[in-house]
């Protein structure tokens, strides 16, 4: 899942970026509004992460004007500690959710993962295909009730396949999705994830649609 996180501070920008990248986000990070702004018109993120107080744009107006482009993806905003006023304008702005500073990273990862959730419309926390089940708040996943030992990129791949089961998905849709600007993927890599998920859960469980894309049947 990719996030665009749009923070002027350096520290708390830098804070965060690892801690998400740690929890298996793909993150790519702003420092001003007006970068966010056209950052939102040309690429597709999963959710988004601002702040508030910003330079060049402020994030409410970032917010606004990706709202009034009809762009329906989830946005977090973070906002200054006794700014109830800064709160509700968000919301009203078109925000699903808000986190007070000084930023609780698990909190954050909580509420990412339930507002990702809702976004892919289902309430469930533990996404479930067939004989395998996924939790993105444990990073587990089971195969017929047995743990397998996932690498990062597979268990965010895989979470994407299972979120859109019975669903083809293109390789630039999954590459999108999957790596932010600083870490462009390798021309194969989506095959050898490919490959890996397969021997690790069997190899029917992904099919493969020539020149279309990548599916897990329902
Ligand atoms: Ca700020």
């Amino acid at each position: 899942m990719r996030i665009l996180l749009v923070e002027d501070d350096p520290l708390l920008g830098d804070g965060l970026t690892i801690g998400l990248r740690q929890s298996g986000f793909a993150v790519d990070w702003l420092k001003d509004g007006h970068s966010a702004d056209l950052a939102l018109q040309s690429e597709h993120f999963d959710l988004l992460v601002l702040d508030l107080g910003l330079p060049k744009m402020t994030g409410m107006e970032a917010l606004q004007r990706a709202r009034s482009r009809g762009n329906t993806l989830p946005v977090l905003v973070l906002t200054a500690r006794d700014a109830t006023g800064d709160k509700i304008a968000g919301l009203d702005a078109g925000a699903d959710d808000y986190l007070v500073k000084p930023i609780d990273l698990d909190e954050l990862s909580a509420r990412i993962r339930a507002l990702l959730r809702r976004s892919a419309g289902r309430a469930a926390p533990v996404l479930s295909v067939g004989q395998i089940s996924l939790d993105p708040a444990a990073h587990l996943v089971t195969l017929e009730g047995k743990p397998v030992d996932l690498a990062g990129r597979e268990f965010a791949l895989l979470q994407l396949l299972l979120e859109n089961a019975g669903r083809v998905l293109s390789r630039s849709q999954i590459e999108q999705s999957l790596y932010g600007w600083r870490d462009e993927p390798d021309s194969n890599a989506l095959e050898v994830h490919i490959h890996h998920l397969r021997k690790k859960l069997g190899s029917e469980r992904i099919r493969t649609l020539r020149g279309v894309g990548y599916m897990v049947p329902k």
